[in-house]
């Protein structure tokens, strides 16, 4: 494809040649990061098109969702999920989260009180620090808890189509959801969406447009292996069109495999412990749906038949579910870890074959049904939603030998080797600013040439698509891979 004309200066002028392997959301955002500075960098991807792994529907602008991470983590992600809306402001889909506590959950809604008013100081802090920051609002809103009588209050207003005020975020809540069901006070936390498919579509345009960035689709890593003579790597790909492989050389590897990460690793020998896990999320339309809906989440124990109920809104009616039970989001054996022979965890031949072909129809169906059926333990009128599509799903990986860890981003082994090991989307600029730091480490580029891009997120090119191009893009995406066009739309 030819690059149109760009307006931008590549801040450096480098002979190095970095190979970025998997072009999902991590290794998208890293290659970026790379050649927006003016690196020569190549994506080499084995599948057909850009982030086209497991699904991203939340953006965890503070980690709300998980009760049980630390509180560290949490604020890691705030702050990465800050500098996320200001990269990438036109994948995020800007609408609160509202949490609730069922009464069946152990905890109380003041348990949550501590690292809510911790999130706070620390998004004040930040923004303090720089007023570019305020991306989620004001700080003193960040969050705020709502009575039985505030919601009852709001349930009898009509349901509107814009949010004027916060309030007008919860008026379908208080109206559908069943209040004698839920602990009080409910909370209301500045957590967004963050869309899977725009995030495709703006890597994509930008890659498009950036003379430094070379995109290789269909071309799976099949070997690597150390340069004799100079630091660096010879990369063997295969593509199904050509049985003859091609070899390539390179001074700096990313390897941002995702869940395959661990075979990259074995090809060079590098050691590592991690865990891989197989879930899905399901999509539902329900056509009596009408307004404004936030996202919605009743907190539960993971993996028991009351695991955490999730619902995130798009455009039409559709809806993106999770329930953290065994027979919806989670699914048997479906965490596995890598051993001492190998960093990759291997899943059951189950899970590689819905992650490769298709899910047979019952199951779709079955999985959708009961996705729905334990939204509407809380939402009852959700009941007439329907099935819209297969599942959003696939394996993520979780570095290390904690199953609960969130906050990740990259580790390195060796000399101009890096790992991408995200677990969720936000952490992927934290990965490429780290490697950045590897590579003036590693002598491939030097600390004056980037100056204070270092620190600096630099992205003209992926921030000059108009919000039109980015939902005309991702919404061909959306049908090319078989899910509603209105997954891809910005809510
Ligand atoms: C059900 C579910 C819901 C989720 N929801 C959220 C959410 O709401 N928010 C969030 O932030 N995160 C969420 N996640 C996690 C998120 O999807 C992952 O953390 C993220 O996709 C990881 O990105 P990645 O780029 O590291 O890996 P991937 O997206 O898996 O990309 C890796 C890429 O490498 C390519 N590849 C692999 N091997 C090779 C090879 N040998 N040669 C060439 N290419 C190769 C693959 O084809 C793939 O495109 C969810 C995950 C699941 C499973």
């Amino acid at each position: 494809m030819n690059k149109s004309p760009t307006p931008y200066q590549p801040i450096i002028s480098s002979a190095a040649k970095i190979a970025v392997i998997g072009g999902g959301v991590a290794g998208s955002t890293i290659a970026l990061r790379l050649a927006e500075l003016g690196l020569d960098t190549t994506i080499i991807e084995k599948g057909p098109s850009l982030v086209n792994g497991p699904p991203i529907c939340h953006l965890h602008a503070g980690g709300n969702l998980y009760r049980e991470i630390s509180d560290a983590q949490c604020l890691t992600l705030l702050k990465q999920s800050i500098d996320t809306v200001k990269v990438y402001p036109l994948g995020v889909n800007k609408r609160p989260t509202v949490i609730a506590l069922p009464k069946t959950d152990k905890g109380q809604p003041s348990d949550l009180l501590p690292r809510l008013k911790k999130l706070t100081a620390k998004y004040t802090e930040l923004v303090e620090l720089d007023n570019r920051n305020k991306v989620l609002g004001e700080p003193e809103n960040y969050f705020k808890f709502y009575s039985k009588a505030e919601l009852e209050a709001l349930a009898k207003l009509p349901i509107p189509d814009e949010a004027v005020k916060d309030t007008d975020w919860l008026i379908a809540y208080a109206k559908h959801v069943d209040l004698t069901l839920l602990k009080f006070p409910v909370l209301v936390v500045q957590e967004y969406g963050l869309s899977a498919f725009r995030f495709a579509a703006i890597a994509s345009l930008a890659i498009e447009n950036l003379s430094s960035c070379q995109l290789k689709t269909h071309q799976q890593v099949v070997d690597i292996i150390s340069k004799s003579t100079t630091p660096g790597w010879q990369v063997t790909t295969k593509s199904e069109q050509s049985q003859l492989p091609q070899v390539q050389n390179f001074d700096y590897v990313i390897n941002a495999c995702g869940f395959k990460t661990g075979e990259i690793d074995d090809m060079v020998q590098a050691k590592r412990q991690r865990m891989v896990e197989f879930k899905a999320a399901y999509v539902a339309h329900w056509p009596e749906c009408q307004g404004l809906w936030p996202e919605v989440v009743f907190y539960g124990e993971r993996g028991t038949p009351q695991g955490m109920a999730q619902l995130t809104p798009y455009p039409g009616g559709y809806f993106q579910l999770h329930g953290m039970t065994q027979d919806i989001t989670l699914f048997k054996q479906g965490l596995v870890a890598s051993c001492q022979n190998s960093a990759q965890p291997k899943l059951a031949q189950r899970f590689v074959d819905k992650i490769d072909k298709n899910w047979p129809i019952q199951l779709v169906n079955s999985r959708t049904m009961g996705s729905i059926e334990h939204i509407a333990q809380y939402i009852p009128t959700f009941n007439t939603a329907e099935t819209a599509s297969k599942p959003l799903f696939g394996a993520q990986q979780i570095p290390g030998g904690d199953a609960h860890l969130r906050a990740a981003d990259v580790s390195f082994d060796g000399k101009n080797y890096a790992r991408a090991e995200i677990v969720k989307a936000s952490s992927a600029l934290a990965a490429a600013d780290a490697i950045l730091k590897d590579l003036i480490e590693c002598g491939v580029i030097t600390a004056e040439q980037i100056g204070d891009k270092l620190t600096e997120h630099y992205f003209p090119i992926s921030q000059q698509s108009s919000e039109q191009e980015v939902t005309n893009r991702a919404m061909t995406l959306a049908k090319q891979r078989n899910y509603p066009a209105a997954l891809a739309k910005n809510f």
